[in-house]
């Protein structure tokens, strides 16, 4: 074994992967995890039968996940298997018109009453020519180390930047919104936002929806699995306060109780805007990494509702497993959003039904909804005391209409997830669910370097870190993370 010894703070997806990577390089590797239970934002809970994911519902790339068992000596088989989740979504607009969104696009295109012949080719072409720039988005940009020199190294134009000028040429006003609101799911304004962020049904049509057989703790425990079969050790309920940090150079990390745990490395899962902002220098002065985040915008919150329910559900219009709802007055709410930060009584938001693709989330004869919707991050003042419940009884209402059966009369369970618990909880910044805010037109590329760009020994990874959140985004992430201090320690 290595005798370099790597503290990994936070079993994230990108700590729990980067971790089985660099155990298995032969370091010595301990993470430190504050809550109870493993998975960050891959966090689900079972709670009087019902099963619910606090965040990532559906994976895409699985591949990603294949190879980091490979690189371990193993086969993710062995461990957990992946269902597909197909359509990966349908979108209901105002009036009840729908859009489904299946892996396959000939079948998206056959399948959607809303399209005009003309409109059915526009969206092939949209998708080949969407794939077209997620293979260079993809290949050349996300999994290519990020410098960590200047602020925004980036001269060239970016490839494909622009294309949201092809969800533009879609024919209806309804389908372009659609196909220009992923920035929204990542924390940013579908308005501004480049398009880095914008190709991600390309992703679907390449690689597939996939959700782990069995519910996302089973992906989370295959991942713990491997990580301890691999030698590392990990240990809950443990939180670093402040990293110690001398002559501009990491040597361990104080924990909450006062004692300190040396380290040779640290790799920070914890957002990364937390970590430069508040863990290696809560007075904010020293540090370029401070400087660097103190410039960049945390992005959006979300208010997570889950809702248990004692019998099927009777659907006023047919659901799937994954439904974006557009408000009326889409322009308005994005407005509030981003300009007033303020809660919308008509937002745009997802309503998932698990039970239509995992039958055992729910116990027999019971059904469960959850709702995700993005709300502004704790930079706002939207006193969330008061307003998650109003907030809560606005999302029942707007959900109502799409059911016979009455919500309130067959409740048996609620929980619910807002800006603060995930900021308590996960360690968010200002309670921001995916980080750091997408880059926008000109600054296509916010996202933090892996490596520290001033503190020697001192790396990042996770959903702020290059090239930004999501599952796949996460694990590619983690290779060049990886790829960094084996670069730096391959010769010490
Ligand atoms: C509501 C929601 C829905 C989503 N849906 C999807 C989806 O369907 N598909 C998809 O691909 N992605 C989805 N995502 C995004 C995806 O889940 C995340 O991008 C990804 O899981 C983030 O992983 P991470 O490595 O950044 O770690 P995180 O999940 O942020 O985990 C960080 C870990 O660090 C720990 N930590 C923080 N501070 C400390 C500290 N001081 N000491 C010790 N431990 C600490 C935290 O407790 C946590 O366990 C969703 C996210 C959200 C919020």
């Amino acid at each position: 074994m290595n005798s370099t010894h790597i503290v990994i703070i936070g079993s994230g997806l990108g700590g729990l992967a980067s971790g089985v990577l660099l155990a298995s390089e032969g370091f010595r590797v301990t993470i430190l995890e504050k809550n109870k239970a493993p998975g960050g934002c891959l966090r689900s809970d079972t709670q009087n039968g019902f099963r619910f994911n606090f965040g990532a519902e559906i994976i895409t790339a699985p591949f990603l996940f294949d190879q980091l068992f490979e690189k371990a000596g193993r086969n993710r088989k062995d461990y957990f298997e992946f269902q597909p989740f197909d359509p990966v979504f349908q979108a209901i607009f105002p009036g009840g018109r729908r859009f489904a969104f299946f892996n396959d696009p000939a079948m998206t295109s056959q399948m959607n009453g809303l399209f005009s012949p003309a409109d059915q080719a526009s969206f092939l072409t949209y998708c080949e020519e969407n794939d077209k720039v997620f293979n260079e988005i993809f290949f050349d940009t996300y999994a290519s180390p990020l410098s960590a020199a200047p602020l925004f190294p980036w001269g060239k134009r970016f490839p494909g930047w622009n294309n949201a000028e092809l969800a533009n040429r879609l024919e209806g006003e309804e389908i372009r919104r659609l196909f220009n609101c992923w920035p929204l799911l990542a924390g940013g304004n579908p308005k501004e936002s480049s398009n880095l962020d914008r190709v991600i049904p390309a992703i679907f049509n390449r690689w597939g929806a996939w959700i782990p057989v069995g519910g996302m703790k089973t992906l989370v425990d295959a991942l713990v699995s491997l990580f301890l079969e691999s030698g590392g050790e990990i240990f809950y309920e443990t939180e670093v306060q402040e990293l110690q940090i001398f002559n501009r150079r990491v040597s361990g990390v104080r924990l909450s109780d006062g004692s300190i745990q040396h380290a040779d490395i640290v790799l920070s899962n914890a957002d990364v805007l937390t970590t430069s902002l508040n863990l290696i220098d809560s007075d904010q002065t020293r540090y370029a990494d401070t400087e660097r985040a103190k410039k960049l915008e945390p992005g959006t919150s979300v208010f997570v509702y889950h809702l248990g329910l004692n019998c099927i559900l009777e659907e006023k219009l047919s659901l799937a497993g994954n439904n974006f709802i557009f408000p009326e007055k889409y322009e308005g709410f994005l407005t509030e959003l981003f300009e007033y930060k303020q809660l919308s009584a008509d937002p745009f938001f997802l309503l998932r039904v698990p039970s239509k693709n995992d039958p055992y989330a729910s116990p027999p004869g019971c059904q469960s909804l959850s709702v995700v919707a993005p709300v502004p991050n704790l930079s706002g003042k939207i006193e969330w005391a008061q307003a998650s419940f109003r907030f809560r009884n606005r999302i029942l209402d707007l959900i109502q209409p799409y059911f016979l059966t009455d919500l309130r009369t067959h409740m048996i369970f609620e929980t619910f997830m807002d800006p603060h618990q995930l900021e308590e909880k996960n360690g968010s910044y200002l309670g921001a669910a995916f980080s750091i805010r997408p880059g926008n037109y000109h600054r296509p590329i916010s996202r933090f370097p892996h490596r520290s760009g001033d503190i020697r020994n001192l790396y990042y990874v996770g959903a702020g870190t290059h090239p930004g959140p999501f599952v796949p985004g996460v694990l590619l992430g983690v290779n060049l993370a990886v790829k960094a201090i084996k670069e730096d320690f391959s010769s010490e």
